[in-house]
C-alpha cells in the first residue's frame, strides 16, 4: 500500500471547534489510520495516510466533517491488491 499525499489540499475538511465531545471521541477511536485527535476541545486532523474508507464521513458528516471528497486524480492511497 502506497500513499501519494496532496500536500497542498486536504480532501477532508473538519470543524476545528467541537462541542460534541462524545462524537469527537468516537471519531478518534473509529479512524483506522489514527488521523484524528481531540485536544482542549479542538479536533485536530491530518489527512496524510488517509485510507479513504469513509468511516469519518458516515460517523460525523455534517457535524465535525464539513466536506469529504476523494483526493484528486493521482493522489491518495494506492492499495497493493486493488
Ligand atoms: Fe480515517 Fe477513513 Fe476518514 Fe480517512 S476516510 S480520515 S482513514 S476514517
Amino acid at each position: 500500500t502506497k500513499f501519494n499525499t496532496d500536500n497542498n489540499h486536504s480532501h477532508i475538511q473538519v470543524t476545528e471547534n467541537c462541542r460534541n465531545e462524545k462524537l469527537a471521541a468516537r471519531l478518534v477511536a473509529a479512524c483506522p489510520a489514527g488521523l484524528y485527535k481531540f485536544e482542549d476541545g479542538k479536533v485536530i486532523f491530518n489527512h496524510e495516510g488517509c485510507l479513504e474508507c469513509g468511516t469519518c464521513r458516515v460517523l460525523a458528516g455534517g457535524e465535525i466533517i464539513e466536506s469529504w471528497e476523494h483526493p484528486v486524480d493521482g493522489y491518495g492511497v494506492d492499495y497493493r491488491q486493488g
